[in-house]
């Protein structure tokens, strides 16, 4: 397991009520380039919730899609007014993410591999440009 795939799985026993559900069902299904922007999210959203001490957001699902992060989540306890705090947020690092490379954490763009469209940086899509004309 890479470092960064260690510091995404300790995600959420590092902030329980992030996470109040507890681990995901699938864990984090998307590459380890985006481990910084998830942290910074996770303490983000921390952070938010330490304003409603009832307030607790139960993490479901974290994943790719689209070259982009997919965010799921369910809040429990707390104001409409923290509740979009905390979407916007969510929205702010998801949007964030088709633009960092999914598998090395560089400034990326999204590009569409064999129609499906992935976020990565130059030189992870020459990479994968190389794999796939081998695998011909
Ligand atoms: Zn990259």
């Amino acid at each position: 397991m890479s470092e960064d795939r260690a510091r995404l799985c300790a995600l959420p026993s590092r902030y329980p009520r992030v996470f109040a559900a507890g681990p995901l069902p699938w864990g984090f299904e998307h590459g380890d380039g985006w481990c910084a922007l998830l942290e910074d999210l996770c303490e983000t959203i921390n952070t938010l919730l330490l304003e409603e001490p009832d307030a607790s957001v139960s993490t479901l699902q974290v994943k790719e899609k689209f070259g982009a992060l997919r965010f799921y989540c369910r809040y429990a306890s707390m104001s409409q007014a923290l509740a979009t705090r905390i979407t916007t947020a969510i929205r702010s690092a998801e949007d964030a993410s088709s633009q960092i490379c999914e598998q090395c954490g560089q400034p990326a763009q999204r590009h569409a591999i064999r129609n499906v469209m992935t976020a990565l940086c130059a030189s992870c899509l020459a990479q994968r440009a190389l794999l796939e004309d081998e695998s011909l």
